[in-house]
């Protein structure tokens, strides 16, 4: 079965940020500690990851919304294939048929 939805991880994203600017914070931190050659270096990796295509839809969503035999409902389950994250939600209630 195919998912409903590929969504952007948060907590895959939020890591990669972080490991952006630890890379950064690496760098200016040898400013003027390392040879020239060294510092170009750090920063021709830290160029190669920041552009690096790496794929953050990695977040399968699979929902199901509606009104089955007099109740609206809401089934939804999302879950990362990377980190390991997941959420789900359900909601049922009887419709107002007054
Ligand atoms: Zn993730």
């Amino acid at each position: 079965m195919s998912a409903d939805n590929w969504a952007e991880c948060p907590k895959c994203k939020r890591d990669r940020e972080t490991k952006l600017a630890k890379l950064d914070a690496d760098i200016a931190s040898q400013y003027g500690k390392v040879t020239v050659e060294a510092f170009d270096e750090l920063r021709r990796r830290a160029t190669e990851e920041r552009t690096a295509k790496i794929n953050l839809h990695t977040f399968r969503e699979d929902y199901e919304i509606g009104v089955y035999d007099g109740e609206f409902y809401i089934s939804y389950t999302g879950g990362c294939s990377v980190c390991g994250i997941t959420h789900s939600f359900k909601h049922e209630a009887k419709l107002d048929l007054a």
